[in-house]
């Protein structure tokens, strides 16, 4: 069994959708196909959910019409026989009768939100069931909400998806494709909820993880993992081969492509993941998997944003130990992960992502270290590969590379796949490109 799992472009037009009947279809191999909402389904979906809690209500019922039509209009262009668009109207009058149920609550809050924003997969699943079924597909509908679920810390619950997912699919050996709903799933409090934004990827790989699937593979709208931040960067190409542990660092680190935490159940169980272009099926992607042979030595680079570095001094580091299990304890306490760190006789440097508790946490920090203004809009740049211990030259270059942008932070020496860089926000965009001309070569 294989799961592919197909992006907002890949379904967002009638003729995708078809193509992607078309490819999964194409061989014998069962699959379990998670679709994302049809492109800027989502971002309409939390549009709408905008209005009403501020309370436009003539607003998000604007947004809800013009939504609507796109959808109606989806379904004449998708459907060839009158069963079929029968069929499709029932779903989308159902779904979009649920939307405006929503829309007319007398108090929208953060739960009725995700019931919202749920609607665009909710959508797309059931109309990608329908045309396959009206084309005649051997196929059936998992709903995700029946088996995806997250904890009270929003970490996936993989034992219980493993033990939920086997049982339906026990119920389900006759069917050739089993379509499910990425981003998905229900919290400890049995609501709707989801995997945050791009969250599909991660579906596919819990899925891949927990039934140890043959391969996972990501349908998206580019021939696999590039080099280099293709939205920024001019001149980027498609890497063919990349480790668990490199993809890993480059989804974590920014590389819109995979979901940041895509990797870690993929990786545990030792599914191989391809990255496929569904507009150029042919081509062959990258494939990310335990073991690879060759490969440059610099793979690739990503850079993720919003970043804020935070300085901590202490006077008394000499020789302290206990010093850093106390600074971590804050950020634990906080639950707020720190991505990289700096070390020096008397001070420590971290960054984090998620400011939100960053007042909380510099006042409990005060209490035993001195605090520098902390610095905001900051990116890092992480740079992936393999990056041999004893093997000289690999700093030079990067350094090298990046020798006219001011460098607030190096992280070297962690993992002999990631060396990362911090920079102001205002530098990210040059430095990528430095980097790209400094450390591959073009033909
Ligand atoms: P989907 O809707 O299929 O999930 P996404 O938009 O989330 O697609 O991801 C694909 C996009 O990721 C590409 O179109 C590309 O612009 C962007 N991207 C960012 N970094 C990379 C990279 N290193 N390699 C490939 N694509 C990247
Ligand atoms: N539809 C969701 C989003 O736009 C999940 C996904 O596409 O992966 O974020
Ligand atoms: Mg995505």
């Amino acid at each position: 069994m294989q799961v592919w799992k197909f992006g907002g472009t890949s379904v967002g037009k009638p003729e995708r959708m078809k193509s992607i009947r078309d490819l999964v279809t194409a061989n014998e191999t069962r699959k379990i196909v998670v679709l994302s909402a049809l492109s800027g389904s989502t971002n309409a979906l939390l549009a709408m959910g905008e209005s009403l809690m501020k309370g436009e209500k003539a607003e998000a019922n604007k947004q809800i019409d013009e939504l609507k039509a796109h959808y109606d209009q989806f379904l004449t262009e998708l459907f060839s026989t009158e069963n079929g668009l029968t069929e499709g109207k029932a779903i989308v009058e159902k779904e979009f009768g649920f939307i405006r149920s929503l829309a007319d609550l007398k108090i929208y809050t953060q739960k009725h939100d995700k019931q919202m924003v749920a609607e665009g997969e909710l959508l797309s699943t059931q109309i990608f069931t329908a045309y396959m079924k009206e084309q005649g597909g051997s196929v059936v509908l998992l709903p995700a909400l029946e088996f995806m679920s997250i904890d009270a810390d929003n970490e996936p619950e993989l034992a219980k998806i493993e033990e939920k997912l086997t049982g339906l699919l026990a119920t389900q050996t006759d069917k050739q494709i089993l379509v499910t709903q990425g981003f998905i799933c229900r919290n400890p409090r049995g609501e709707v909820d989801n995997l945050k934004r791009g969250g599909s990827d991660y579906t596919a790989s819990l899925i891949g993880g927990a039934i140890t699937a043959e391969e996972i593979q990501i349908w998206t709208d580019i021939d696999g993992m590039h080099n280099n931040d293709p939205r920024i960067v001019s001149r980027t190409f498609p890497v063919r081969e990349l480790l668990f542990e490199e993809a890993a660092e480059l989804a974590y680190f920014g590389a819109k492509i995979l979901h940041p935490s895509t990797i870690t159940p993929a990786k545990m169980r030792g599914v191989p993941v391809r990255l496929k272009n569904t507009m150029a099926p042919d081509a062959p992607g990258t494939v990310i998997k335990s073991s690879i042979s060759g490969g440059a030595e610099i793979k690739a680079i990503a850079a993720k944003d919003n970043i804020t570095a935070i300085y901590v001094h202490s006077t008394r580091m000499l020789n302290a130990y206990g010093f850093l299990r106390k600074v971590f304890d804050v950020f634990e306490k906080f639950k707020t992960p720190v991505d990289m760190i700096t070390t020096s006789e008397v001070s420590v440097a971290v960054t984090i992502d998620n400011p939100e508790n960053l007042d909380k946490i510099t006042e409990e920090l005060s209490q035993f270290a001195d605090m520098e203004e902390h610095d905001r809009n900051q990116s890092i740049i992480c740079i992936v590969g393999n990056f041999l211990a004893d093997k000289p030259g690999i700093a030079i270059r990067i350094l090298e590379a990046v020798k006219g942008i001011p460098i607030r932070m190096i992280s070297y020496g962690a993992s002999e796949h990631n060396i990362s860089l911090l920079v102001d926000s205002a530098h990210k965009n040059e430095a990528l490109e430095a980097l790209n001309e400094g450390l591959f070569e073009f033909n």
